[in-house]
């Protein structure tokens, strides 16, 4: 091969290589425009779509502030529901806040906690100021002891109470005071009946175990044991209670006993290791004997069977 033919193979090749670099650098050019018009088509729609929703807005605003400022509840005559301008652009349509629809919300969050808590529906109007101390028929113990037992729970002064008596003298009244308050308070409160309490664990046995249970009765603020010592304690009644008032203990949280029978009947039905617990925590403890006021007007109950 000649160094002419040489030369004009290596020409030919070099030509080849220059137009495949113009022709990438051409498509190189080409895709970037087309990337810069996407860019630029989609800011276009972006600042379309941003003017159209301020422009939105501002009809929205112009339609709110056309709006009566307030109007009467269709569920309350005579309570005047008032625009929520924030409520209304968030919910993209007028809001009118009733206080009083807002005051039946709460009432009715109150009623579903209290039911929750297990505080029986008789005793839930219960305070400590009226609770009546003036009760005919004393025969043992003074209904003042209650209060001022309440009273120190209620305070914090005493960290465990049994309140014992025959029926109706207003036990529960006192537990309720102190539970309902703790309740109001926003503290976690139980209230349950030691038969209720051995069904469940029992039942729990056969399903996911007693801890959900345990939990429940160790976490609330102020627990209400209610029936202690009426019926004989089931074989693993004293390892149920001793499990919760050990974790109370623990915890530094308030358990309040109530009974039906005498102090001495109470200690025994509970046991020593329960009793320590329980000591260890300081134990007001009082039994009373007056009157009951059960179905009386106090009790909120004034239709007598
Ligand atoms: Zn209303």
């Amino acid at each position: 091969m000649s160094t002419d033919d040489q030369d004009q193979i290596i020409a030919a090749a070099q030509a080849r290589w220059e137009a495949a670099q113009a022709a990438r650098a051409a498509e190189r050019s080409a895709a970037e425009q087309e990337q810069r018009l996407a860019a630029q088509a989609a800011e276009d729609s972006l600042s379309r779509f941003l003017q159209t929703a301020q422009a939105k807005t501002a009809a929205f605003e112009a339609e709110l502030a056309a709006l009566p400022p307030s109007v009467e509840c269709k569920r309350h005559p005579g309570s005047n529901a008032v625009l929520n301008h924030e409520a209304s652009l968030e919910a993209g349509r007028a809001v009118y806040r009733c206080p009083t629809c807002a005051g039946d919300r709460a009432a009715t969050a109150r009623e579903r906690r209290l039911i929750g808590s297990g505080i029986p529906s008789d005793v839930r109007h219960a305070t400590l100021a009226n609770f009546r101390t003036d009760r005919p028929n004393v025969v043992q113990g003074t209904p003042a002891e209650f209060v001022r037992i309440g009273q120190a729970i209620m305070d914090g002064t005493a960290r465990n109470a049994i309140l014992a008596g025959t029926t109706g003298i207003g036990k529960g009244h006192i537990a309720a005071a102190v539970a309902v308050a703790r309740l109001d308070a926003g503290w976690p409160v139980a209230w349950v009946e030691c038969s209720t309490l051995f069904r469940a664990v029992h039942r729990s046995y056969s399903e996911n175990g007693p801890d959900s249970i345990y939990h429940r009765y160790i976490a609330a603020n102020l627990l209400v044991l209610d029936e202690i010592a009426l019926r004989a304690l089931p074989a693993d009644g004293e390892e149920i209670l001793f499990t919760i008032l050990d974790g109370r203990h623990k915890a530094g949280t308030q358990t309040i006993l109530l009974s039906n029978e005498t102090l001495p009947t109470v200690r025994e039905w509970l046991g020593g290791r329960i009793r320590d617990r329980l000591n260890s925590g300081k134990v007001l403890r009082h039994y009373g004997d007056w009157a009951s006021m059960r179905g009386e007007e106090a009790d909120a109950a004034s239709d007598k069977f």
